[in-house]
């Protein structure tokens, strides 16, 4: 049997969680504002930016955007939620 050394487990290569990287808390008093997101990484790409999210008030109009512009520009676009305060 083979003993390993101290860093060398499967753990080892896991990076730490950068603090940033953590999911923002959940559990907050008052009512929630939800925000649908539609993020298109190929126009980000395209214009040299960071990929920015564009808020939809509805599930459906931010699919029927999402599926649409997949469909006209062939773009990437990823899909999120966001939940605030
Ligand atoms: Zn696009």
């Amino acid at each position: 049997m083979k003993y390993l050394a101290m860093g060398e487990g499967p753990d080892a290569y896991l990076p730490e969680e950068p603090e940033h990287h953590k999911p923002a808390p959940t559990v907050f008093y008052g009512r929630p504002k939800v925000y649908f997101l539609a993020i298109c990484l190929t126009c980000a790409a395209s214009a040299g930016t960071r990929p920015t999210p564009m808020p939809f008030g509805t599930q459906d109009a931010r699919d029927v955007w999402a599926a649409g512009h997949r469909a006209g520009a062939g773009h990437h676009v990823d899909e999120a939620v966001e939940v605030r305060p």
